[in-house]
């Protein structure tokens, strides 16, 4: 068993707590400073759930789950956990605060996107991940709200969020409708084993995502949209894909295949020449225009909300911050 209680003296003693910068369903996240130190940190307060048969709040193995692969990876691109404390009604998590708002936020800001540029944050994303799937851990809630940049200068990105990591074995299969419908895998929508090949094809639909600024199986409603998972129901529209490139379509559709033994690896993905061409800087540079993106924000404010289980977002456009 995980041990989430500080030795140390209680968290309100130690922190001083300041604005929030981020809530899900069960946790909100606050910036908060160590008087000791004056080194700010992110506070994330996750709800304990009181009764086994209670829907409100985070049930206590599922919060040790989440210290314990925080606790276990340590890598450039994976948000670092400095301390734990039980406050009683919530779980507190002590973690590196990351300054520069999210991927997407970033992304729409900007005049221009280069393909050189997208492919960097997702070798990073595939880099953090990478990590991940060595230690056999599946993130299995990657999305625009759980990358974030280190700073405004855009060259850093981290993954957050373990609330819904597993740790995959041969001895235990999970099957569990969990994740944000847009970015879950056909396995997950069909109740069938979760896999480290799950997280590969949400990089696949951020990818989409990045190039284009619309999601690939988006429907009218969530029954549509698992539909669309389903029968792996999408294509590159050319007027949001005349500008992109064949290598960067050809990345997306060997993530977006059906059956999780086929689709590319991280260790794949991470040689593919998207990938590795855009590092070198040998492919022209196409960019994603300015209306594409604007298009990006009238489709995600009209995105769906998590399946889950236990984690509820808005949509992209209507979160945060301050
Ligand atoms: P949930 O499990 O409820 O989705 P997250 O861990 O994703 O909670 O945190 C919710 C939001 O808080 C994130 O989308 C992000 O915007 C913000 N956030 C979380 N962790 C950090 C952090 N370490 N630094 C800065 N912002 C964070
Ligand atoms: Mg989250």
């Amino acid at each position: 068993m995980v041990q989430v209680v500080s030795e140390e003296s209680s968290f309100e003693k130690q922190f001083d707590v300041f604005e929030e910068i981020g809530s899900g369903q069960f946790a909100v996240v606050k910036r908060c400073v160590k008087k000791a130190t004056g080194r700010e940190f992110a506070a994330k307060f996750i709800r304990k759930r009181r009764t086994a048969s209670s829907r409100r709040g985070v049930a206590l193995e599922d919060i040790h789950r989440e210290v314990y692969i925080l606790r276990s990876a340590h890598h450039d691109n994976i948000v670092q956990l400095h301390d734990v404390f039980d406050i009683g009604s919530e779980i507190v998590l002590v973690l590196e605060l990351i300054k520069g708002g999210e991927l997407f936020e970033f992304v729409s800001q900007k005049e221009f996107l280069s393909e050189k540029e997208t492919s960097g944050f997702i070798r990073q994303i595939l880099l953090g991940l990478n990590h991940l799937h060595d230690m056999c851990v599946a993130h299995l809630d990657l999305k625009p709200e759980n990358v974030l940049l280190v700073d405004r200068s855009g060259k850093h990105i981290k993954l957050i969020d373990f609330g819904l990591s597993r740790h995959i074995s041969v001895d235990t299969e999970i099957r569990e409708l969990m994740g944000t419908p847009e970015f879950v895998a056909p396995e997950i929508v069909n109740f069938e084993p979760v896999t480290l090949a799950t997280d590969m094809w949400s990089v696949g639909v951020i990818t989409y995502n990045l190039l284009s600024g619309i999601s690939p199986f988006l429907g009218d409603s969530k029954q549509e949209t698992f539909s669309n998972i389903s029968a792996v129901d999408y294509y590159f529209d050319d007027e949001y894909f005349s500008h992109v490139s064949e290598l960067a379509k050809d990345f997306i559709a060997k993530l977006l295949v059906k059956d999780p033994r086929k689709r590319t690896t991280v260790d794949q993905c991470l040689i593919h020449p998207w990938i590795q061409q855009n590092k070198e800087d040998q492919l022209t540079s196409s960019t994603v225009k300015a209306e594409v993106r604007q298009k990006w924000k009238t489709v995600r404010a009209s995105a769906s909300h998590p399946i889950a289980v236990r984690r509820t977002l808005g949509p992209w456009v209507a979160m945060k911050k301050q």
